[in-house]
Formats: structure tokens, C-alpha cells, sequence
């Protein structure tokens, strides 16, 4: 990208509109100088000046530090459009993998207690949550089921027995978006769903054991119930098949959006429909119907873990004190209220490899974490850390209460697995302390380390800019990846 990057405040850079024809507003991409060099070789920042051209898009384009290169919009991109200004939903600003998001897992063992259980907990681990592309899992419901689940979130599978009340009130939304509509839902979809909730899904999904190694606020780590040492579990995944299915029936549908609502897009990819459509509601229907699958899927990955640690240490889960600390979506598109100039409004944020972030006193975050903000989960790479940060009121000033998601990738999936023939990921990675387990040696080789960027880069970025701030870092001990 060789176009304008203009500093503006401590690690927010402008794109101005003047830019390309087109642009509404103007873009803003989080990044200090290290990431912006990184985020320069990349054809992303072009992406975000691209989503300032969609019709109703408020205040700005914006893109976060882990930003890279994804369809249509970029991956770690925020924008959020006002119906009553012929706004636009677009399933490219959601991302195929709807609902994809972390859930993070508290336990009461120190390291001292795993470090010499570490791959028999792996393996345990590995042959219980079943992972991989297109994997089917234990739990299987027909149609009628997998649309009731989906109407529902993972309060259906709570009532069979598959975690406890208690879980939903640490799931964003409660595990469940309202005005879902499971019957917009194509068969296809259903079908594709029908058998993979509760499965880990490929590549850069991954059930983590992690330790806590540094804590940065004792005070909003009390409150989250974190300490120095402590083991914990992140999960990553999202809606698989049914979820994707959902994102590509509705591209379908989308195609002559542009001509028939009287639009120019400078992308295909960036295909939307005005909100208050026939084609933009159907898809907010099944896009919130996909979503609560997502919990419900991390749900049942949550469950199978509890079960292997019970296994593993011979205590129940309930014993071993593995309560939820938080699940967070991080593709998703939600209507919530924000200030615009002053005014406050309704907007539909899209937020694509991006995190919500609400600070102290925001009415849905959680009761239990209500006087310090939301726990904000942020995976990084299965070699070097990941992070659980707090929402901030930066975050609701600048980003539609958003921050990042991840590290973001460095290399694409190509470069990674060329840089990784013939090396042996998995046993570099134990001889730094970090057993893991893949279904798939490329697989490793395409989520190697350092395929992703610094986390600890990126989360300096969204600390320094008040958009969350960060609380504790983990560091991984065992992995299994998809
Ligand atoms: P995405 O949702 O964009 O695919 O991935 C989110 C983030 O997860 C990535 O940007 C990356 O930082 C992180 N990530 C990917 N694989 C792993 C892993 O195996 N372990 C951890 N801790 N983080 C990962
Ligand atoms: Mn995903
Ligand atoms: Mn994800």
C-alpha cells in the first residue's frame, strides 16, 4: 500500500477520503510504527478505504493492528452503517466463519500441578474434541433440533446436561442473539451443521492449555478471578459449515443488490444490501441464527475439555474449578447503540476480526465484571503468548466499543507452509515448552508462529489507544489445532 497514512493521536493513522473517489468517510488503522511498516506490505489499508465507499457507513473505516488481508473487507476491520441513512449490512463485513470467537476457561491447578501431565493431557485432549476440516462430532441433532439450538443458543444443550446456567451469563449476549431466525436458514446449511457442533474445525482453530505468566491490573484480574501461574484453557472456533453455508447462500442472494438498490461498489466482495431490505433482513436472520450456533459449538468444546481434565485429574470439572471467565464473538454484526456526533443512534457494527470491547458501567457487560468492563480474549500464536485484556472508554469514544482480535497474520498461509518444509513444527515447539498436537503437519507448518505478527505488538497498540487495556498474559503449554 504506497497511498496516505497521516498520523493522527498516539497509534491511529488516516486514510483521508480524498484518497479515491467515492470514500464517505475517512479510514482509521490502529498501528504503531513497527505494525504500520508490516501493515504497508499488505494490500489490507486499500481494503479499508474500500469499505468507506459503503452506503450509510458512519464516522470511519476502521481497521486494528492485527489487520491483514481478508475478502472484501480486511480481517480486524470496524464499521458500523445507520439504517436511517440507507445503511448496509454485508456478510463480507461478518466474514464466512460467522460467529467465530474465544471462549476462555479458568481452572484451580497451578503449573506445578500439569507441567508433568502435559501430553498425556494433550493426547487426551486430542482424541476426545475432534478436530479437522469437515470432522463430524459426538453430539448429533436432526434438522428440528439444529434449528431449535440455533433459536435457542447453548441454553439447549444446557438442558441436556452440557454445562450450566451459569456459563451463559459469561457468554456475550447470553449465548443468545435476539430475533434469530433459524427457518432463514437454508437446508443446506442446516444439514451441513447438523452433525459438527461440539468439533474444533481446521487450520487456525484450536483448543490452547495456557498459563498465566505475567498479570499487568491485580485489581481487574481479582475481579476476573486470574492469578499469577494459574492454568487456564482458550478455545477458538466458530459456526463451521453451517455458518459458512450461511455467509454464501446470502452472496448469492446479494449479487444484484447494487443495481437493484441503486449502489456502486468499488469491490464484489463487498457485497451488501440496505438493512431494511428483503435480502439484508433474511440475512440478518440467519446470520444471528449462525451465531448463536457458534456458542452453542463452543459450548460443546467447552464440555468435551472439562470431561478430558476430569479424566485426566481425577476430579470433577466442577472440582477443578473450570468456570467460563468469558465467550466473545469476534465475526459478527450486531445493532447497538452508539454516539455519533453527539447524537445517539442505532448502528449495525460489523465488526470482522475484531473484538467487542465495553468498558466499566455498560450495560450488557455481565453484572459479575460490570464495575471494571468487559473481558476482552485475545488468542496470539501457539509459540509465544496470548492475552486477556478489559474493555476501555476509548474504545466506545473511537471504535463502536472495539478493539482487536488476535496478532493478525504476518505471512499468508502459502509463504508459512513453503517457510516450514521439512521442519518439524511440532518438535520445535516442545523443545520451547509447548506440546501440540494437529491434524494435519501442514496444518502446523501454516500456524507456525511465526506466521502471525508480535501479539505483544498489537496489544501495546489497543492499550496506548484506550481502546482495552490489558490485564493479564498467558503463555501456551499445549495445543491441538484443526
Ligand atoms: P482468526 O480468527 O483471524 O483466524 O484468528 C484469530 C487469531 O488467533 C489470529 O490472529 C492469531 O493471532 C491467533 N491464533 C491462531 N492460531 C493460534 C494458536 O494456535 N494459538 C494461539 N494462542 N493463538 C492463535
Ligand atoms: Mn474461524
Ligand atoms: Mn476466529
Amino acid at each position: 500500500f504506497t497511498g496516505p497514512l497521516e498520523r493522527i493521536g498516539c497509534c491511529c493513522h488516516r486514510i483521508p477520503k480524498s484518497y479515491k473517489a467515492g470514500m464517505r468517510v475517512d479510514g482509521h488503522i490502529y498501528a504503531n510504527d513497527k505494525l504500520l511498516e508490516a501493515i504497508r506490505k499488505d494490500q489490507a489499508p486499500d481494503q479499508v478505504a474500500n469499505v468507506a465507499m459503503l452506503p450509510g457507513i458512519q464516522v470511519a473505516s476502521i481497521a486494528m493492528p492485527d489487520i491483514h488481508w481478508g475478502y472484501g473487507f480486511c480481517i480486524g476491520g470496524v464499521c458500523a452503517t445507520d439504517p436511517e441513512e440507507g445503511g448496509v449490512i454485508s456478510p463480507g463485513g461478518v466474514g464466512y466463519d460467522i460467529n467465530c470467537g474465544v471462549r476462555f476457561i479458568k481452572t484451580n491447578l497451578y503449573l506445578d500441578d500439569v507441567k508433568h501431565h502435559m501430553k498425556e493431557l494433550v493426547k487426551a485432549l486430542f482424541y476426545t474434541v475432534p478436530s479437522g476440516a469437515g470432522r463430524t462430532g459426538r453430539y448429533k441433532f436432526d434438522a428440528t433440533e439444529t434449528r431449535r439450538l440455533m433459536g435457542e443458543g447453548p441454553r439447549f444443550v444446557i438442558d441436556r446436561g452440557l454445562g450450566v446456567a451459569r456459563d451463559l451469563d459469561h457468554t456475550e449476549a447470553n449465548g443468545r442473539i435476539d430475533d434469530a431466525d433459524p427457518h432463514q436458514v437454508s437446508d443446506h446449511a442446516v444439514k451441513r451443521g447438523a452433525e459438527q457442533c461440539g468439533t474444533l474445525g481446521s487450520g487456525n482453530h484450536f483448543l490452547e492449555v495456557q498459563v498465566v505468566d505475567s498479570v499487568f491490573d491485580a485489581d481487574v484480574a481479582k475481579v476476573f478471578g486470574l492469578e499469577l501461574n494459574q492454568i487456564c484453557v482458550m478455545i477458538h472456533s466458530g459456526s463451521r459449515g453451517l455458518g459458512y453455508q450461511v455467509c454464501d447462500d446470502s452472496l448469492a442472494a446479494f449479487r444484484n443488490c447494487p443495481t437493484k438498490y441503486g449502489f456502486e461498489l468499488p469491490d464484489r466482495q463487498l457485497a451488501c444490501a440496505p438493512v431494511d431490505s428483503p435480502e439484508g433482513r433474511k440475512y440478518i436472520a440467519a446470520m444471528r441464527a449462525a451465531a448463536n450456533y457458534g456458542f452453542c459449538n463452543r459450548q460443546l468444546l467447552m464440555q468435551q475439555a472439562r470431561e478430558v481434565f476430569a479424566g485426566v485429574f481425577g476430579r470433577s470439572w466442577e472440582d477443578l474449578g473450570m468456570e467460563q471467565l468469558y465467550d466473545v464473538a469476534h465475526n459478527i454484526a450486531k445493532l447497538e447503540e452508539h454516539t455519533v456526533d453527539g447524537k445517539k443512534k442505532k448502528v449495525w457494527v460489523h465488526r470482522k476480526g475484531a473484538t467487542r470491547a465495553f468498558p466499566a458501567g455498560h450495560p450488557e457487560v455481565p453484572e459479575k465484571y460490570r464495575a471494571v468492563g468487559q473481558p476482552v480474549i485475545i488468542p496470539g500464536d501457539m509459540g509465544r503468548a496470548s492475552w486477556v485484556l478489559v474493555g476501555a472508554p476509548g474504545a466506545m469514544e473511537k471504535t463502536f466499543g472495539t478493539t482487536c482480535h488476535g496478532a493478525g497474520r504476518a505471512m499468508s498461509r502459502t509463504a508459512a507452509l513453503k517457510d516450514g518444509a521439512g521442519r518439524r513444527i511440532d518438535r520445535e515447539l516442545e523443545h520451547k515448552g509447548v506440546i501440540a498436537m494437529a491434524s494435519s503437519r501442514n496444518g502446523l507448518a501454516e500456524e507456525q508462529p511465526k506466521a502471525y505478527k508480535n501479539v505483544d505488538d498489537v496489544v501495546d497498540v489497543v492499550h496506548e489507544a484506550d481502546l482495552s487495556r490489558r490485564v493479564a498474559r498467558m503463555r501456551p503449554l499445549g495445543v491441538i489445532k484443526g
